[in-house]
């Protein structure tokens, strides 16, 4: 039950420019937020509205805290602001302006502008006159505030509607389109850095995800498990949940270094990776691989090696990080969050076995060839039969 409302102005993203597509984005957008504010408040102490190209949440002030954590991580929204809601008389938006006015001196704030709009068109104020008087209002009340027109410190919106909102401290979303829009995806997550922050960006363009993550147990320890499983969650907060894999791959592994030439054995390694991949997306209904990628950052990343790791698929590969040097890819990371778990030094299932002098530019024939050589039917068999799964990070869309 709401005692204590806490009110929430959503402004969708890209949404606005979906024409006839666009009831079906604006469902699954509501069912995300719906899901996930439920998963965290309970489903009776928060109301979602939307009229006029705007979502309102409602909630307890109690729950403020948790419910922007939630909107800062929510692809689909390209920004959001904590609003005060008055009823539609000018004094009372005069008043509330003032109030937003006091917070934003208190906040240390110098300068600011008025911004506001008016859908109903029966408030007896036009929106340049609601500029005008608010702000005389908000000087008046707070006088080491002045208004700036150019470059403010701070802007306080107004929104007459069906009722009028009032916000001074407007947040940018993560923009991007709600997950589960786009189909899902089967992203290849190791616990480097690139890997997480390649699915983040599927995310954003609406795709949901699903994860797998190949370890070589005892080569790689259960804290390298562990570092997956957690980047799984991070990543997961903002996807509505992953499941994760896990595949054992150390009979995989040692067969490759068996039997085919050592500087070949990461491009092996590569393709049985993604055979295996290709079928836990199908069963799993993703329609296409998800990989950290990005053209020439290693060996295995020139583009003939690309060419090499994807030429037995029949599933696209997607590798959102393909044009992007590290630089950008780390401060992404950061920014995301993923970065201070991926630099956790335990060794991938790669770094164990891969070769002092590893082939840079392998051809497609030879490649196949060589990999069929390698016999890894029925060891892929089993690694399958013992997949493992986790359910990481926020509620999963994927469990409903
Ligand atoms: P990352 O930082 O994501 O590990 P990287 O630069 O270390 O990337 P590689 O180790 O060459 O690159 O791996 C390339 C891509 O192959 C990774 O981004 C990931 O998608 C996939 N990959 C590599 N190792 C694994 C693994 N153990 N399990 C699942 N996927 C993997
Ligand atoms: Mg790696």
């Amino acid at each position: 039950m709401i005692v204590n409302e806490a009110t929430y102005l959503l402004k969708p993203g890209e949404l606005t420019l979906k024409g006839g597509n666009r009831e079906g984005f604006e469902r699954i957008l509501r069912r995300n937020l719906i899901l996930l504010l439920s998963a965290a408040l309970g489903r009776k102490n928060f109301r979602l509205e939307n009229t006029n190209g705007r979502y309102y949440v409602f909630c307890n002030e109690e729950e403020a805290e948790i419910t922007e954590k939630i909107l800062d991580r929510f692809f689909g929204i390209a920004g959001w602001a904590k609003a005060r809601k008055t009823g539609k008389t000018p004094e009372e938006v005069l008043a509330a302006c003032a109030a937003e006015g006091r917070e934003l001196s208190l906040r240390g704030i110098r300068s600011f502008k008025i911004e506001a709009r008016r859908t109903d068109k029966s408030f007896p104020l036009s929106s340049y006159e609601i500029c005008c008087r608010a702000g005389d209002r908000v000087r008046e009340t707070v006088p080491c505030l002045e208004v700036r027109v150019k470059n403010p410190e701070a802007v306080i919106g107004v929104e007459i509607r069906e009722k009028a909102f009032i916000y001074g401290d407007a947040r940018r979303g993560l923009g991007g389109l709600p997950v589960g829009t786009a189909g899902r995806g089967l992203l290849l997550l190791s616990g480097g850095i690139d890997s997480p922050v390649a699915g983040w960006m599927m995310a954003g363009r609406g795709m949901g995800i699903d994860a797998v993550y190949f370890h070589a147990y005892p080569y790689t320890s259960e804290e390298a498990r562990q570092k997956v499983i957690t980047l799984a969650e991070i990543v997961g907060s903002y996807t509505l949940g992953i499941r994760l894999h896990c595949i054992g791959f150390t009979k995989v592994q040692v067969r490759i270094k068996e039997r085919a030439p050592p500087a070949w054995s990461t491009v092996m390694l590569r393709m049985a990776m993604m055979e295996c991949a290709e079928r836990i997306a199908r069963r799993n209904r993703c329609r296409c691989l998800i990989t950290g990628e990005s053209l020439s950052q290693v060996a295995s990343q020139t583009i003939e090696n690309l060419t090499c790791t994807q030429s037995r698929l029949k599933l696209p590969v997607l590798r959102p990080l393909i044009g992007m040097d590290k630089d950008r890819i780390i401060r992404m990371a950061e920014s995301i969050n993923t970065y201070e778990t991926s630099i956790l030094p335990y060794a991938d299932c790669c770094s164990v076995f891969s070769p002092a002098h590893p082939i840079l530019r392998g051809n497609t024939d030879e490649a196949k060839c060589l990999y069929e050589g390698l016999q890894l039917e029925n060891l892929l068999d089993e690694a399958l039969k013992e997949d493992k799964i986790e359910k990481c990070g926020a509620l999963s869309a994927n469990e409903k």
